[in-house]
This record gives C-alpha cells, sequence and structure tokens, in this order.
C-alpha cells in the first residue's frame, strides 16, 4: 500500500478513535471495510473531498432509550434500548433487533455500519440500521418477554415506520418477539402495515423468512466452493451457535449432502461424529424453538455424541465451518485450530465472528473465507422480499422466494468476484463485499448532496 493510503487510513482511524472512545466492536467493523476501500477513494478523489466514508461512519440518527417493565414478581426493571439508523441513501432504514446481555452502544453502531454495506450487497432498496436492548430473554416467561416488547416498542414506534426504518429479528429476537412487537406497533400507529418483517406467515411474514439467512449462507458457499469445482457433498462441516442461523445453515447444509458434525451455545458446544440427519435436527428445532432448552440437551438424547462445556468447536477436523453464534466468536488460536484440523472454506453465517487476527490468517493461508456481510445477506434480503410482498399485498410461494434467494446470493457473489480477484486468481471476498456495498452507497450519497 503507498504511502498517501496509509496516511489517509492512519488520520481516519485516529479521528474515528477520537469521536467514538471505548466502542471498540466499531472501530473494528469501520477499520475492515476502511483498509479495502481506502485505495478506491484514494483513486476517486471526490469521494475523499466529500468525506463519503466518514460520513457513513457516523450514523444519520442514534435513539437510545429507556425501557421500563415489571416482572412476574411486580418487580420493577429497567433496560435501555437503541436504534442505530446508520444510512437511508439506498432506502428506508433496515436491521435486525437484538436483545443480548451484551448489547452496547458499540455493538449496536458495528452492525448498523456492517448492515448498511451488506443491504447495499442485496442490490435491494433498502438503507442500513440496527437496535436492541441489553434485555436478555433467556428464561423470561412469555408474559414477561411481552411487557418488555411492548414498552421497548412504546418508545420505538415513533422512530419507524414502512417508509422510513423497518426492523426485523436478530439474537434473541425470533417469531415470538416480532409478534409481541408488531402488536405495539399496529396498536400504537392505529394502521396494519409492513414496518416489522419476520412477522408470522399467516399476518404478513413471508414463506422462507426464518430460514432464509442459514439457506443464503449454504448457498453463497455451494458457490464459493462451485468456482473452486467443489461442493457440500461429503464434506465433514461445524457449525456454531443452536439458533435461528445456525439450524437452518445446518440443516441445509446437511441437505447438500454434507456431514454437519457440531453445534454450540454460549455454554459449549456438542460433537457428533456421525452427522445430523433429519431426525436429529427435527430435535433440535423442537428442542430450541418450542422448549428453548440448552444444546447440551442433544448429548443425552443422541449417545454417540459428545457434550463439551465452556468450549467453541473449532478444534474438531472439519472441510467448512461455519459460524453461526455471534461477533469475535473465532479468534487467532481458533483459526490456528480449524486450519490445522483441514478447513478450507470459512463462510460467515453471524456478523463479524472472526476477529481481525483470524481473518489474517484466513487470507494468509488462501482459505475460501466470506464475510457475514455477504454470505450472511440473504435473512435482509427476504425481509426485503416480504416489505415487496406487503405493499404489493400478495404472497410468494416458497419456491417463488427461493428462487429470488439463490439468485440474489448469487449475484452478491459475482459482485465479490468483480471487486475481489487477486493478482493470482485468489478471491479476497472481504475485498469483494467491502468494495461492491461501498461504491453503490457512496454514489447515491454523491447524488443525493450534502445531507
Ligand atoms: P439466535 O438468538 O437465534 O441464536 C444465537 C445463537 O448464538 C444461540 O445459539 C446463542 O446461544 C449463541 N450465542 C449468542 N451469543 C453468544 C455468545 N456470546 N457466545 C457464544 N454463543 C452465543 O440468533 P440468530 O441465529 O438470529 O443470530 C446469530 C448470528 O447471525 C448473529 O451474529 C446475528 O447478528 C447474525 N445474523 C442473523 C440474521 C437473522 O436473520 N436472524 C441475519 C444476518 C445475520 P445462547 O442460547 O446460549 O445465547
Amino acid at each position: 500500500m503507498d504511502k498517501f493510503t496509509q496516511n489517509y487510513i492512519d488520520g481516519f482511524m485516529a479521528d474515528l478513535l477520537r469521536r467514538n472512545p471505548g466502542e471498540p466492536e466499531f472501530h473494528q467493523a469501520v477499520h475492515e471495510v476502511l483498509v479495502n476501500v481506502a485505495p478506491y477513494i484514494v483513486e476517486y478523489p471526490h469521494l475523499m473531498d466529500l468525506k463519503i466514508l466518514e460520513r457513513i461512519a457516523e450514523p444519520e440518527r442514534v435513539v437510545m432509550f429507556r425501557v421500563p417493565w415489571t416482572d412476574d414478581r411486580g418487580e420493577i426493571r429497567i433496560n435501555r434500548g437503541y436504534r442505530v439508523q446508520c444510512n437511508s441513501a439506498l432506502g428506508p432504514y433496515k436491521g435486525g433487533i437484538r436483545f443480548h446481555a451484551s448489547v452496547n452502544l458499540s455493538i449496536m453502531k458495528f452492525l448498523a455500519f456492517e448492515q448498511t454495506f451488506k443491504n447495499s450487497l442485496t442490490t435491494l432498496p433498502m438503507g442500513g440500521a440496527k437496535g436492541g436492548s441489553d434485555f436478555n430473554p433467556r428464561g423470561r416467561s412469555d408474559a414477561e418477554v411481552m411487557r418488555f416488547c411492548q414498552s421497548f416498542m412504546t418508545e420505538l414506534f415513533r422512530h419507524i415506520g414502512q417508509d422510513t426504518d423497518v426492523p426485523a429479528g436478530d439474537i434473541g429476537v425470533g417469531g415470538r418477539e416480532i409478534g409481541y412487537l408488531f402488536g405495539q406497533y399496529k396498536r400504537l400507529s392505529n394502521e396494519f402495515t409492513g414496518t416489522l418483517t419476520g412477522k408470522g406467515l399467516g399476518w404478513g411474514g413471508s414463506l422462507l423468512r426464518p430460514e432464509a439467512t442459514g439457506y443464503g449462507l449454504c448457498y453463497f458457499t455451494e458457490q464459493m466452493l462451485g468456482r473452486a469445482g467443489e461442493s457440500f457433498e461429503g464434506k465433514t462441516v461445524l457449525v456454531s451457535g443452536s439458533g435461528n442461523v445456525a439450524q437452518h445453515a445446518a440443516q441445509k447444509a446437511m441437505r447438500l449432502g454434507a456431514k454437519v458434525v457440531t453445534l454450540s451455545d454460549s455454554d459449549g458446544f456438542i460433537h457428533d461424529p456421525d452427522g445430523l440427519d433429519e431426525e436429529k435436527m427435527a430435535f433440535v428445532f423442537e428442542l430450541k424453538n418450542v422448549r428453548r432448552g440448552r444444546i447440551s440437551e442433544y448429548a443425552k438424547k443422541f449417545p454417540g455424541a459428545t457434550y463439551y462445556p465452556g468450549m467453541r468447536p473449532w478444534a474438531v477436523p472439519c472441510d467448512i465451518a461455519l459460524p453461526c453464534a455471534t461477533q469475535n466468536e473465532i479468534g487467532k488460536a481458533d483459526a490456528e485450530a480449524l486450519i490445522k484440523g483441514g478447513c478450507r472454506c470459512v463462510a460467515e453465517g453471524a456478523n463479524m465472528p472472526s476477529t481481525p487476527e483470524a481473518v489474517a490468517l484466513f487470507l494468509e493461508n488462501k482459505l475460501l473465507y466470506s464475510p457475514g456481510k455477504a454470505s450472511n445477506a440473504g435473512g435482509v434480503a427476504t425481509s426485503g422480499l416480504e416489505m415487496s410482498q406487503n405493499s404489493m399485498r400478495v404472497h410468494w410461494t416458497k419456491d417463488e422466494v427461493d428462487a429470488q434467494l439463490r439468485r440474489i446470493m448469487s449475484d452478491i457473489h459475482a459482485a465479490c468476484l468483480r471487486y475481489g480477484e487477486e493478482g493470482d486468481g485468489y478471491i479476497n471476498y472481504v475485498k469483494g463485499a467491502n468494495v461492491a456495498g461501498f461504491i453503490k452507497v457512496a454514489d447515491a450519497m454523491v447524488d443525493q448532496g450534502l445531507v
């Protein structure tokens, strides 16, 4: 990298750190994009003069609010709610809501920033946002979750709308939570609109939305493998997490002929050397989505499997890893273990699950490696399809949605190839996704003037 570009990067980061102290995840996400798009910005100096990336890194609006609610014992609880509306150059703000104890401003800002580029990659008209709360639904009764959601929406509703900002689910926010949030939104706004996505099938939801992130991840991985003359057939696959994305990634990988041997949660992971099958998958769906149990129960039910408390799955030998739990779940030592265990492909279902040190190792070792903003974009893309169906008041079949999801993932893959191919033919998917995502947002911002 030439000195001018390096100076630009250093100056940009110094300013970002000074203005946003104590936000390590946000710094990490911006730095990753900056390193890839800086050479492009230097090549097109009007983007530097117009401070396009500086503007993207300053959210258009951040809302933080109190969420008071009452637990089942009558005790008053206080949580903090967030909505970070990062960028609306391409369409209404769009991005999930996360309920998890770890939620803070840094994590919200990193996710909203990532979402802006991801949504751009989908080619659908959606800006980028993210929201959530440090509320942890784990162990809470349905009534408590409902009261929390209603209180959260009582403030959020004034900041969102079908043409303004359309939230969806994320960690800790699935069909149950979207239902309660939508009910309260409808009551407060006195309108039945498509303001949230991930809705129930009977009241405006799209077929395949729950499956879309995990399925889309596998379609994208198929494209990566296909270009290298490979497929899922006969491959050993590690999946982390056991929530929405992990479940559907595991199911689709299995159906495409892979042997999926791990799943996890924040307490540990299970290793099933025989691999998942339809019966075991059905157990996982029931365990996680109906009983809201822990993944350790899998090893009790299926004695061929072993539960490893307090550990991550990355030391298990594999061909392909699909991290689908949370940010920074693959550190340097995990990446080393993956490579040592024979892993040749890492495709991210979660957002930023690999630390910068892990990503550097994947790229150095020329793994097929794709960042979440490319490979997990199928979820938000299908949310975009849900918005279209709501606006047109139509309901597409599963096959119609699946065909569109496949096409979008294939288009994102092609965009990564366009901007990510290196001299030796290696595809740097991080660079490809960052540059392709940036160009569209940047061009729209140039057109729309200084706002
Ligand atoms: P869920 O809440 O359904 O599942 C999250 C899973 O990850 C659970 O198994 C959870 O375990 C585990 N997990 C959460 N936090 C941690 C942690 N700190 N350490 C280890 N495990 C953890 O969420 P989703 O499946 O929806 O989301 C998973 C990832 O995918 C997130 O990064 C999300 O941003 C991303 N994503 C989701 C999309 C969607 O459509 N839902 C779209 C695009 C990206 P436990 O039960 O113990 O908390």
